[in-house]
């Protein structure tokens, strides 16, 4: 079903928190978005009618909770064209790739000891290799951003080598919306052996993913920013290289034996889900992948492209507001002139409209852009034309507050 206003607007209506609060413009989707009647009914329907632990029980409640968890796995799997063994649950992205943090130094071979990354990082994908650097003595290389803080892909390639350990590098920038050039980095990374892992926290909801076409080792995602719950996402790895793959963590669920001086772990996926999972986060998150499939995600990225145009247009009019970026979607990161970006969120606040300001966990490309923070808004497939009109309204105040009409 193509988007258009009016579709959106019969859309919004699914949105309970959307409908209770008819004034709020929410632009904060990046962040995390708001849940579906369907998602939200799915979690209680769960707890009300087969609420028991999973992969345990031989009676049938426990039965039939393992069914829907394996059904959700299932269609979560297929969203990004994953096997379900391939599939692992945990609570989102900083979860998933810390897990590969601790555990990816078992299949790296002996004499790779770089790791690569860019700037352009959410914290949560640059922390964890700086630690994994820090705790097996590799080197951390960043690959270079240009004047228009896009990579620097000449530059980039020169980087990678036969001591590259690993990529890891975000689909989409949570701070500027762009788009990385993530298969040409893919194809640097395999001349040389390197592994690829993909966050996907920012594209997952809004561009489609098909892992056996990127050829990725692993990617990383969470179901909170694509109207799932919070609490739950997912480490997509390679069966063959999962397989080798020292365990994250451990405990019941996990094992084949255990005596007391030794264990043996179980097969795939269930190896790297130690402990009771989120059964009812799972449900919910398999929910949220039908309601993006019954959408299509090629009409996602079309109205978030038609919204995103239309901002940075208008945008562009307003004197004193400078744009960061290009190549984006769905994410506009700006400033106003010599404004904090909090005065213009608060601003923003005052007229129900809920924008982020600040660093968006990606201190160092901040640095890297010689500003503190940004004012960032970001779209979901609920939001409405009416919503780009009264954010540039807003904005265009802000600029008037500050700059007394300048
Ligand atoms: N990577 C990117 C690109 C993100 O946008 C985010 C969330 N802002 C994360 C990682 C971390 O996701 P989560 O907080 O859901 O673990």
């Amino acid at each position: 079903m193509r988007l258009n206003n009016e579709r959106v607007m019969n859309l919004k209506t699914r949105f309970p928190l959307l409908i209770s609060n008819q004034n709020l413009v929410y632009l904060d989707n990046a962040s995390t978005t708001q849940k579906p009647q369907e998602v939200i009914d799915i979690i209680k329907k769960y707890y009300e009618r087969f609420n028991a632990n999973v992969n345990r029980g031989v009676y049938n409640l426990s039965q039939e909770s393992t069914i829907l968890f394996e059904k959700s796995r299932k269609i979560t799997a297929k969203f990004i064209n994953a096997k379900p063994e391939e599939t692992i649950f945990t609570k989102g992205t900083t979860e998933s790739l810390n897990f590969l943090s601790y555990t990816i130094d078992s299949i790296i071979e002996k004499g790779k000891d770089e790791i690569i990354i860019s700037p352009l990082e959410h914290h949560s994908n640059l922390i964890p290799w700086q630690q994994l650097a820090k705790r097996n003595n590799m080197k951390l290389l960043y690959m270079p951003l240009k004047k228009d803080l896009t990579l620097d892909l000449k530059e980039a390639k020169k980087l990678f080598s036969e001591k590259t350990a690993l990529v890891s590098i975000s689909h989409i920038s949570n701070t500027l919306g762009t788009i990385q050039p993530i298969e040409k980095i893919i194809k640097f990374a395999k001349k040389v052996g390197a592994y690829t892992i993909i966050d996907a926290a920012q594209s997952a909801p809004r561009k489609k993913i098909d892992v056996k076409k990127l050829d990725c080792d692993f990617l990383a995602f969470s179901g909170h920013k694509m109207m799932g719950p919070t609490g739950i996402g997912v480490l997509y790895g390679k069966e063959e290289l999962l397989k080798k793959l020292r365990p994250f963590q451990f405990g019941g669920g996990m094992i084949d034996s255990v005596e007391l001086k030794n264990s043996t772990w179980t097969t795939l996926p269930e190896k790297f889900e130690a402990g009771t999972p989120d059964i009812a986060g799972a449900i919910g998150l398999a929910k949220a992948v039908s309601f993006i499939q019954d959408i299509e995600v090629e009409n996602i990225v079309e109205w978030e492209e038609k919204l995103t145009e239309m901002a940075i247009r208008e945008m562009k009019k307003i004197p004193h507001v400078i744009i960061y970026g290009k190549n984006n979607i769905g994410i506009i990161s700006f400033n106003v002139d010599g404004v904090h970006p909090h005065d213009v969120a608060s601003i923003m606040n005052d007229n129900d409209i809920a924008i982020r300001g600040g660093h968006h966990c990606a201190i160092p490309l901040m640095k890297e852009m010689e500003v503190s923070g940004t004012c960032r808004i970001s779209f979901y497939l609920y939001n409405t034309l009416f919503d780009v009109r009264k954010f540039i309204e807003t904005l265009k105040e802000v600029v008037q507050i500050f700059k007394n009409g300048n």
